[in-house]
């Protein structure tokens, strides 16, 4: 079939299809860029029932560009605790206060200009500027390039040059076309968008695209058989879909061991704050040390961290997590200092050079401050510690 005529096809059968099935979403149910902006972001890296809950905190909490920009560090990284990839969230907060600066508080229309916004690549622009404005922008993230490879047969490796440049194409003409296919949401069941007189076939491509790769055309056991474009996809009539997208090796994970000390004296915890730079940048945590040896390290690293012999160590908890290709464990020990001991002396945070204040907290405090996910678990295993000694 000609390029032009299955692009067509492919385009009325997804419309239709989205018109039928989307998801009733929360930031489905308005134009406002910002709340979209804020969407994308926070669905980068993070699935949509995850996302939810995030969202209408924020906009609870942040319900406009200048909220967000004049938002404090603390409460922007509390908005976000748990989401990672906090590198995003201050990324967000610079973007808004660029939006206020130079555009007057108005979130820009121009793709060039949100383009230009720290933390917006081609992908969030384009999903900003579809979705809020209807613009015939394209967009190409790990489920729509999932789709359109499978769609087409398309057997190289999309992270390759031209392979990447030929999907942006494929992505361009898609919504080119549902542009002309012009939609308004009154008459559809997309209920979100039932007052609306506006047509919004761009938008509603981008995110059909998107739909179908999230519930559809699944990386494993894609569900071909309920698929509106099955009867255009290469992938399905060639029995290819497992093969598709040729993503290359895998990289191999790497495992790594960290030993953090949840140092208690009188109902108190001591917590510290990450320093800009690094990951996790000013989230708090307990002090803590990679390991490469085995329980020996334990007492080693007690005495790095705080220049002290360990007094005693108790196990506290094992948490386990991924991040990128790092498999990390992160094993938390238990040490009581005696009542009468001042915590400043002999302990030596070493880390405190490059790190900024650490605090004592008690567990009830621990809500205040923003935690890395595993550490988190480890503050509700240490104010669950305190409530056993009782
Ligand atoms: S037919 Fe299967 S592989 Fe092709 S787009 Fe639909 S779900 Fe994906």
């Amino acid at each position: 079939m000609e390029l032009k005529a299955k692009t067509e096809q492919i385009v009325t059968a997804l419309l239709d299809w989205f018109a039928a099935n989307a998801r009733d979403l929360p930031w489905r149910r308005t134009h406002d860029p910002y709340a979209i902006w804020v969407s994308e972001i926070m669905l980068q890296q993070t699935q949509v029932k995850t996302v939810i809950p995030y969202w209408d905190r924020w906009m609870r909490e942040l319900p406009t560009i200048a909220a967000a920009a004049n938002a404090s560090s603390d409460q922007l990284h509390k908005l976000w605790e748990g989401l990672g990839y906090y590198t995003r969230v201050r990324n967000l907060q610079k973007a808004a206060q660029v939006v206020l600066e130079k555009h007057g508080g108005k979130f820009p229309q121009h793709f060039d200009a949100v383009l230009a916004l720290p933390g917006i690549g081609r992908y969030t622009a384009g999903a900003i500027c579809s979705i809020a404005f209807n613009q015939p922008m394209p967009i190409l993230d790990g489920n729509v390039i999932r789709v359109v490879t499978r769609l087409f047969g398309l057997a190289e490796n999309p992270k390759a040059k031209n392979a990447n440049a030929k999907l942006w194409k494929i992505a361009e003409e898609l919504v080119a076309h549902a542009k002309t296919q012009r939609r308004q949401a009154n008459n559809s069941p997309v209920r979100t968008f039932a007052a609306s007189r506006r047509d919004n076939s761009c938008s509603f491509l981008n995110q059909s695209l998107m739909e179908l790769g999230a519930l559809i055309c699944a990386p494993r056991n894609a569900q071909c058989r309920i698929c509106p474009a099955n009867q255009l996809c290469v992938a399905f009539k060639e029995n290819r879909v497992a093969e598709l997208p040729n993503l290359g090796k895998r990289e191999v994970a790497t495992t790594r061991r960290f030993v953090a000390f949840a140092l208690e004296w009188n109902g108190k915890f001591l917590i510290q704050q990450r320093p800009s730079g690094v990951v996790n940048a000013h989230l708090w945590e307990f002090p803590n040390l990679e390991v490469t040896g085995g329980k020996s390290d334990t007492q080693a690293a007690f005495k790095t961290l705080f220049s002290a012999k360990p007094e005693v160590i108790q196990p506290l908890a094992t948490v386990k997590h991924s991040i990128t290709r790092y498999r990390v464990t992160l094993e938390a020990f238990l040490v009581r200092l005696t009542k009468t001991r001042s915590p400043s002396s002999p302990l030596k945070i070493l880390t405190c050079g490059t790190r900024l204040s650490p605090r004592w907290l008690e567990p009830h405090e621990f809500d205040s401050v923003a935690f890395s996910s595993a550490h988190k678990k480890l503050a509700s295993a240490a104010a669950k510690s305190i409530l056993s000694n009782r």
